[in-house]
């Protein structure tokens, strides 16, 4: 059976923990055997990426990291179709997604990370001084060292390069933990880092699970100067914790419960285009999906029918159909989880409009599959309405003005995304600038221009990533003050 190892200092090596059974969702059945790093190879990668600093890594000009970045990029559409089946057979999810997003996101996040360092300035302030001579202030951008990277399942090489990339771009090495539910592209990623020349300790892959485990060992360690994660709030809380040790920074882009709002004058089509994406997009296990949805109520009933009749036309199955539109969720743990919910909805006395159990799908009985669901009738404080569920699900209330749909919408702990459906601009206008989150798309969802902030308010995280704003995180500016 394939075997998936850790990547330290330019080598793939066994760990010292367990090997753990690594599932394709779509089936349930085990597909590799993933090596764990225990403490000790943790702590040897954290000494690879700590060495690397000093290195032939530190003694490259910007143009030559960049270039080295640009190679990674190609490297990975150079062996795209391997990616696509490791990020396939990871998650399960059906190829026309992972073709278009997963894996060309993947790779341009080194391409639009090494643009963004090429052209980033950093600031100079002449000042005065009492001998008329004067003095001079510059920044200069200094990496910050080894980057700890803590990653989740959902948008595996995606997420992951988000951070790598512009960690690197800035100079940094990084040593990379990998969820447990998808191992198999970051490691891959090793093999092309190699391909294209990058030092030696430079990228480092450790395999493990979270808290006790590969996870704790590297956020905990005291030679990781960062820690840059993405996942659920709660493990957002152990991090934060651990990065407290030693006063290192965290980047935290955390979980959501995301809401929508149709407005009556909204373009329907286009709307239920966008929500069909926002609701059940990689069998909403996105973190800027839409789990609360609120409509307006002359228009209730027409968005709540389409948006279910949309529910209803995903097509299950092999993933490495293009014919499929819909994969298995992650893993059986969290079909559980989702499926409590679908519990949860139908206790509570929801009406159902499209979905709420699980599809039967001949040769793939034994796979993580939910029904993408649609509910309506629960109160605000119902769990369904309140908890991240991480599946492709909303619920739907009706709202009557303005204040009220803004009130509903901000009523969460989280503040993630929003999307607001409307053609009156300047209601839109007006309504983003009062809805405490991140992000907010009007008439739109998931357009992202990789220069823009992306990150959370309240519990859905801390800092901004994208363009300049990774580079703040992935930098310490020092100021240097010249008397002239
Ligand atoms: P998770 O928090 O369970 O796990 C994420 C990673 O953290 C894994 O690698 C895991 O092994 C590790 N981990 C777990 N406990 C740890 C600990 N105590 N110390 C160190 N590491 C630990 O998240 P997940 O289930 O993999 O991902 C789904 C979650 O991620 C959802 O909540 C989703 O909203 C969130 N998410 C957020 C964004 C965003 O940009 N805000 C993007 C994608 C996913």
């Amino acid at each position: 059976m394939k075997r998936i190892q850790n990547f330290i200092n330019g080598r793939f090596v066994d760990g010292t923990g367990d090997l753990f059974e690594n599932r394709f969702p779509a089936t349930g059945e085990v597909q590799s055997l993933v090596s764990a790093a225990g403490e000790q190879d943790v702590d040897a990668a954290v000494s690879a990426a700590k060495r690397a600093l000093t290195g032939p890594w530190a003694r490259l000009t910007v143009q030559e990291r960049i270039a080295l970045l640009r190679k990674v990029a190609d490297g990975i559409n150079a062996r795209f179709d391997e990616f696509l089946r490791a990020e396939i057979m990871d998650t399960g999810k059906p190829v026309s997604i992972a073709s278009h997003i997963d894996i060309p996101r993947g790779a341009a996040n080194f391409n639009v990370f090494a643009d963004q360092i090429a052209s980033v300035a950093t600031e100079a302030f002449e000042m005065a001084t009492p001998d008329g001579a004067g003095a001079l202030n510059y920044a200069i951008r200094m990496p910050r060292g080894v980057i700890g990277v803590v990653c989740p399942w959902n948008l595996p090489l995606l997420l992951m390069t988000w951070k790598v990339a512009p960690a690197l771009a800035c100079g940094n090495t990084v040593v990379v933990k990998p969820s447990e539910e998808t191992p198999a592209t970051a490691t891959l990623l090793g093999e092309v880092m190699n391909e294209a020349g990058i030092p030696e300790g430079v990228y480092n892959v450790v395999h493990g699970f979270g808290g006790g485990s590969t996870g704790e060992f590297l956020s905990s360690h005291p030679d990781v100067d960062a820690i840059t994660f993405t996942g659920e709030t709660t493990t957002g809380e152990a991090i934060m914790a651990a990065a407290s040790r030693g006063v290192r920074p965290v980047s935290l882009e955390l979980g959501g419960k995301n809401p929508g709002i149709v407005f009556d004058d909204a373009d329907i089509d286009i709307t239920i285009e966008g929500l069909g994406r926002s609701c059940f997009a990689n069998t909403g296990q996105v973190c800027l999906g839409t789990e609360r949805l609120y409509v307006q109520r002359g228009i209730f009933d027409e968005v709540a029918e389409k948006l279910a009749a949309r529910a209803r036309t995903y097509a299950y199955g092999d993933p490495f159909d293009q014919k499929t539109t819909m994969g298995p969720l992650i893993s059986e743990e969290h079909r559980r989880k989702v499926l409590s919910y679908y519990e949860k909805a139908k206790a509570g006395g929801a009406e159902i409009f499209a979905g709420g159990g699980v599809p039967s799908i001949q040769g793939y009985e034994g796979g993580s599959w939910v029904e993408p669901t649609v509910w309506t009738g629960l109160p605000e404080d119902s769990p369904v309405v309140r908890d991240e569920i991480f599946g492709p699900c909303t619920h739907i209330t009706p709202f009557d003005d303005e204040e009220e749909a803004i009130q509903l919408a901000n009523n969460s702990p989280y503040g993630l995304a929003t999307s607001i459906w409307t053609t009156n601009l300047s209601r839109g206008h007006r309504v983003a600038g009062r809805i405490d989150a991140g992000i907010t798309w009007v008439n739109c969802w998931f357009l992202r221009d990789l220069r823009t902030a992306f990150g959370g308010s309240k519990r859905s995280g801390i800092g901004r990533e994208g363009g300049v704003h990774s580079l703040e995180f992935y930098t310490e500016l020092r100021n240097v003050c010249v008397k002239l």
